[in-house]
């Protein structure tokens, strides 16, 4: 696959304007050979007709919201064409880099005195974690260049103290781009695009309890994508996990309601990954799951109740996961009052 508007080239010179164009031939490649046969996979599914080798990579200077309230997130076209926009993209990797960050210093040492693995003090980088959060967040609605203060994936742009997190997050955030990449062709490979034409040659709306089975299948297909992954390289495990968490959970914030006719809810689609990747609930990966819905909560003023104590990080991804149930079940009720 090649990105851009428009030169089918394996791995061209990155474009862009963001610190996140330095990961495009990382991105690219993690995503051709996440293992041996998927290349052959992708060849089928453009042979086939449903999906285009070329990936549209705009590089517009504008927020992550456009016109009519939509936000810019990642979409296929029906004839097949991922189109993804690199403001989304910086988003992508300011919430991997600040979740790990929170996680480690935040959360994880303190409760494990576990050090980091930068060898300064527990608590050293937590206000970088607060700041990349805070501009990741900044880019739903506004734009602005990455303050040249604050970590970010270029070396060549970035020359604090800070390396450890950087780097670590340029792995999460090629990982959760590969997860969001495979969702999308999962849709040509489903035959989703061809069920649309169809459905809008003839007039017909598809409905959205439809809709909401293919973004299923989307997820499930991916899913399975990048645990082959794993299994061809155990050693990424945790990032790939970790990615495609980040991946599902990045739309949290995007988004006034945990619940939606077209899309299977998102704290769902969380749990799929988890229950998939994350083995026992002793893992790290359902640590990080928590760390995002306590950074949603603080974002969004929902006001979720984090004092409890927990054995595993699994019990208390329960613990929340119980009150977004509440949330959700007030949003429908709602839903169904007013619509
Ligand atoms: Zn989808």
């Amino acid at each position: 696959m090649s990105t851009k508007r428009s030169h089918v080239v394996q791995h061209p010179v990155p474009i862009g304007n963001q610190p996140v164009r330095v990961l495009e031939t990382q991105m690219l490649k993690w995503f051709e050979s996440k293992f041996p046969d998927f290349k052959c996979e992708i060849a089928k599914i453009v042979n086939a007709g449903g999906a285009s080798r070329i990936i549209d990579y705009n590089c517009d200077e504008v927020p992550i919201l456009g016109t009519a309230g939509r936000y810019r997130t990642p979409y296929i076209t029906e004839d097949g064409k991922i189109c993804i926009h690199e403001t989304f993209l910086s988003y992508v990797w300011a919430l991997s880099y600040s979740i790990m960050v929170i996680f480690d210093e935040e959360f994880h040492g303190p409760r494990t005195g576990q050090q980091p693995g930068h060898g300064k003090e527990i608590g050293e980088f937590l206000q970088f974690g607060y700041d990349v959060l805070e501009y990741g967040l900044y880019l739903r609605r506004s734009y602005k260049r990455w303050p040249n203060s604050l970590p970010n994936p270029d070396p060549n742009w970035y020359r604090g103290d800070d390396t450890y997190y950087p780097q670590r997050a340029n792995g999460i955030y090629v990982a959760a781009v590969d997860f969001i990449l495979c969702h999308e062709l999962g849709h040509a490979a489903c035959g989703h695009l061809k069920k649309d034409a169809e459905a809008r040659s003839k007039g017909k709306f598809i409905p959205s309890y439809e809709i909401k089975e293919g973004e299923i299948e989307a997820d499930a297909w991916a899913l399975e994508r990048v645990i082959r992954g794993v299994k061809h390289s155990p050693e990424n495990k945790e990032t790939v996990g970790f990615g495609a968490i980040a991946g599902l959970a990045c739309l949290l914030f995007l988004r006034k309601d945990l619940t939606s006719r077209t899309h299977p809810d998102t704290d769902s689609r969380i749990r799929a990954v988890l229950e998939r990747l994350g083995e026992e609930k002793i893992k790290n990966l359902w640590g990080i799951a928590a760390t995002y819905y306590v950074a949603w909560s603080h974002a969004s003023s929902a006001g979720l109740d984090f004092g409890v104590e927990f054995d595993t990080y699994g019990d208390f991804v329960d613990h929340i996961e119980r009150q977004l149930s509440e949330i959700k079940f007030c949003e429908e009720k709602r839903r169904f009052t007013f619509d």
